[in-house]
């Protein structure tokens, strides 16, 4: 089971969240076929979201992100709830890239692309969502989150995402993420103690594999700093699908499009694009969808 923690320090000049999301990129691998480049960076994705999802601290706010950076990827969609779960997708699951000739590592940077956007919308259940957006920048995700809070939010963050498919067997996989926010109430000299431990931070995968806990990894980044843990629970992959989601999807359809859709069997397939759960629908119910929609 996945686990995300919160903490603050104790004069709350910085937040930090951690997320072991290990079952979470591996779930989205198994539902999605993705390759070794591809499951890092849906995992990264994923990750990211969740972290993001679990700091909106409202009970039916959710988080979108999406990323398109012109690579062979595709558009990767991550979408998560405030208690962090999340579901996600991407275009082109299967391609496959050489790793990168200087750190011999999965080159999710190419994969991605860095000619695009990332988007980042925020739904609190209520009134218009928050949409914001900024180009991206590297396509390695961490560094685009990074960006995003600073030219968007104007909150300053650091966002560290690992993913690590081993190239045998690339089922085996370890996965997570930690967010830093500096509050407002913070003072010059915390700025200056967090930035020495952040150039001193080992890659998130590293910390996992040594067997640190999310909550050593807190405490390195906040190292010379006393905090306390806020919460603790469990996050994973999550899909909300229903057969009535779908049926309302439809029905943004024009009544021509949805009538359409049947096939010479009288039924039409629908497929979610986060878990790939299929819903059969009849005729007669297209029809009926086809009647909603031109009655719009
Ligand atoms: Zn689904």
């Amino acid at each position: 089971m996945d686990r995300m923690i919160r903490c603050i320090t104790t004069n709350g000049g910085i937040m930090a969240a951690a997320v072991d999301s290990t079952y979470m990129v591996a779930t989205a691998q198994q539902i999605h076929n993705t390759s070794a480049v591809a499951t890092a960076a849906l995992g990264r994705m994923l990750t990211a979201a969740s972290m993001m999802g679990a700091m909106l601290k409202k009970a039916d706010a959710s988080v979108t992100l999406k990323i398109n950076g012109g690579g062979p990827l595709g558009s990767i969609i991550a979408i998560a709830d405030s208690n962090g779960n999340c579901r996600g997708s991407i275009d082109h699951p299967e391609v496959e890239l050489p790793l990168n000739p200087t750190n011999g590592k999965l080159d999710v940077g190419k994969a991605v692309g860095h000619n695009g956007l990332l988007g980042v919308m925020r739904d609190f259940g209520e009134g218009t969502p928050y949409i914001g957006q900024v180009e991206v920048q590297s396509g390695e995700i961490a560094e685009d989150i990074t960006h995003y809070y600073a030219a968007s939010e104007q909150v300053p963050t650091v966002c560290a995402l690992g993913v690590l498919v081993d190239k045998r067997d690339i089922r085996q996989i370890l996965a997570g993420g930690l967010i830093i926010q500096v509050l407002p109430g913070a003072f010059e000299s915390d700025i200056a103690q967090l930035e020495k431990n952040i150039a001193q931070l080992e890659p998130v995968t590293t910390m996992l594999a040594k067997g640190m806990s999310i909550e050593d990894m807190c405490k390195k980044a906040l190292e010379g700093f006393e905090m306390e843990i806020l919460d603790e629970f469990p996050v994973s992959y999550v899909c909300n699908c229903s057969k009535e989601r779908v049926e309302r999807a439809i029905a943004t359809l024009s009544a021509e499009d949805i009538l359409s859709l049947a096939d010479e069997t009288g039924f039409a397939e629908a497929k979610c694009q986060y878990c790939n759960h299929t819903y059969k629908l009849s005729r007669q119910e297209l029809e009926e969808l086809a009647k909603i929609s031109s009655q719009k």
